[in-house]
């Protein structure tokens, strides 16, 4: 590529918008433009970037056996009708209608498409397992979309979805797919790790997120520093302690005022008790009504583990006014004894274990003392519902638990049977019985991906590429355009690069040095060959490795010999 006659765009300044590195080097590196919230232009540096990502990612998923097939982004709505999530997916999910008046979506993912395929074409266990992904663009409306092509609005993602007759043929595939994932994003050349995770509003009994380590990342993972335990924080589970060693109270609830208490903090100072010693009741919204959530005073309830312990789609805080309705009091005096009777109850069992506790009374600014659980309330449900933290003990051993921040770059899940039978997907057995198939989804983000890994590999010069990501391998710059033997030179190397199968570009472009070479710098270029005038003459050029910035000469006809040499070391 001749740069002379290449759209670089890349921006001195920092755009204002930019809260991420990496979306402010994706502006930066001319890779991205917004054309509205969430949704990009790529331009010719980010595509060839994405498509590095893609390939890397198609050969993968070809080699673990899957077959690409490309699926439509506008789907006709009977289909999510049919899976149950036309009512179910909530305003993500963006609606569109035809010429006709009929109901379309635009694919936030592809399970009820993918579904409705197979069904018509498979009919006999002998077609499966069968593993179908595409890469391809998607849809969701997200809330708020943010840092660039982290999340967006339309994204890339490859996805891919397994069918099968019996769990040990998933569970098989599932493991597959784990290892194509391992890989991918070792190529990538990504510091990531596998954590277990909620199965959220996709479904399915268990899932694993790959996570790429770094600070700006979203999520928090929890992870053993002795055992290879880890999950996110929405689903990591705690090592129990013994509970405390507080006598049952003999006496009865006995109602306190504490005015303007709520804080939890607050009202154990206030009653001159340990937080630990009293019940923490919070009060969410589902699909089915309100559900009061209760643990140990000193936790936290982790929303994604009560939503999982209910089964529902979805939960969110209960809003104040409708929990005043509800209770005839505000929230911060709320607690499980006595409360309204279509008010499900869901403790931890941490919780359970108390005696002799304090919680909200359900009575303005009052609390009450001597809460024996079991006694004095009955959940509907006992549950592990409090958020693990930093320090806990690891679940799995006698380690502790330490906390990091990760980026989701992929999520593999194993879903089921739930979409098959909703969509009646059936096929014959063995036996020529009609069982249901049973299945697994598999995705990653491509733009994702790609941030991430700027996130990982960058300086306060630019980005950083790992190599296989690279726009281009090697730059070659010629700095002084009006040295004919120079430039002769210069281009004599690009060419013989490319012929060794090299992806080269060369910087032709009539700028300054300085600009240049911090325009190859910023957009993160691995290796650049420089023709400067002095060392030309002396018959060398100077070859810099971006990630360490150290530089070698070497003569100008050996140069090809010397990038090869610095690029199978892997710099
Ligand atoms: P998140 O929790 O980040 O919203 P998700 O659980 O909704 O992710 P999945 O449905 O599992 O994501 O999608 C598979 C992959 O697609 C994710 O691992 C992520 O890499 C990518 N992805 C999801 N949403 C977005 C988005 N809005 N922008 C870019 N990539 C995305
Ligand atoms: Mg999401």
């Amino acid at each position: 590529m001749r740069l002379s006659h290449y759209l670089l765009a890349t921006l001195r300044e920092d755009p204002k918008e930019a809260e991420v590195v990496s979306h402010r080097l994706m502006l930066r590196a001319g890779m991205i433009r917004q054309l509205a919230s969430g949704i990009y232009d790529l331009l010719p540096t980010g595509t060839r970037v994405l498509r590095r990502v893609e390939q890397i990612v198609r050969e993968e998923m070809n080699r673990a056996g899957a077959l690409e097939v490309i699926l439509p982004v506008v789907q006709p709505a009977e289909l999510w009708q049919e899976s149950g999530r036309w009512d179910k997916f909530g305003p993500e999910l963006l609606r569109l209608k035809d010429r006709h008046g009929r109901d379309f979506v635009l694919g936030p993912t592809h399970e009820e498409v993918i579904v409705d395929l197979v069904r018509r074409d498979v009919s006999s266990y002998r077609q499966l397992p069968l593993n179908l992904y595409q890469i391809h663009t998607k849809f969701r409306d997200e809330v708020r979309p943010r840092f660039g092509l982290m999340r967006g609005r339309e994204f890339v993602m490859k996805d891919a979805y397994s069918f099968h007759t019996d769990d040990a043929s998933l569970d098989e595939t599932y493991q597959r797919m784990y290892d194509a994932y391992g890989r991918i994003f070792d190529r990538c050349g990504l510091d990531w790790r596998a954590v277990e995770a909620d199965t959220g509003a996709i479904g399915g009994s268990a899932s694993h997120e790959f996570m790429v380590l770094a600070d700006s990342g979203e999520d928090e993972i929890l992870f053993c520093t002795t055992c290879s335990y880890a999950a996110n924080v929405e689903r990591a589970e705690f090592r129990r302690e013994a509970s405390d060693e507080v006598p049952p109270a003999a006496e009865m609830p006995e109602q306190v005022a504490t005015p303007g208490q709520k804080a939890i903090e607050d009202v154990a100072a206030y009653l001159h008790l340990e937080p630990r010693r009293l019940i923490k009741s919070l009060v969410f919204e589902t699909p089915d009504g309100l559900v009061m959530g209760c643990v140990r005073g000193d936790r936290d309830i982790e929303p994604a583990r009560l939503r999982a312990a209910l089964g529902t789609a979805w939960l969110e805080l209960a809003d104040p006014e409708r929990v005043t309705d509800v209770f005839g009091v505000e929230p911060g005096y709320l607690g499980p004894v006595r409360k309204p009777e279509a008010v499900r109850l869901v403790c931890d069992p941490d919780a359970m274990r108390m005696h002799d506790a304090a919680t909200g009374a359900n009575a303005t600014e009052a609390h009450l003392l001597h809460v024996e659980p079991t006694r004095d309330f009955t959940p509907d449900l006992i549950a592990e519902i409090a958020g693990a933290r930093k320090g806990d003990g690891c679940p799995r051993c006698s380690g502790v638990l330490d906390s990091a921040r990760g980026i989701e770059v992929g999520h593999i899940f194993r879903l089921g049977s739930a979409y098959a039978e909703a969509m009646n997907l059936r096929v014959q057995d063995a036996d020529g019985k009609e069982v249901t198939a049973t299945m697994g989804c598999y995705g990653i983000g491509i733009g994702r991906t790609a941030a991430a890994a700027i996130e990982q590999n960058h300086d306060e010069r630019g980005i950083i590429w790992p190599a296989p990501l690279a726009p281009f391998a090697v730059a070659v710059v010629p700095l002084d355009l009006r040295n004919d033997a120079l430039c002769a030179a210069a281009g004599g190397l690009y060419d013989a690069l490319l012929g060794a199968g090299i992806d080269a570009c060369i910087d032709d472009r009539n700028e300054r040095p300085g600009v240049k070479l911090s325009d190859i710098e910023l957009i993160g270029i691995p290796i650049r060959v420089v023709f400067g005038r002095r060392s030309f003459e002396r018959g060398v050029v100077e070859i810099t490795t971006r990630r360490d910035g150290e530089t070698i000469e070497a003569p100008v006809d050996g140069a090809v010999e010397a990038v090869r040499t610095l690029l199978s070391s892997g710099r």
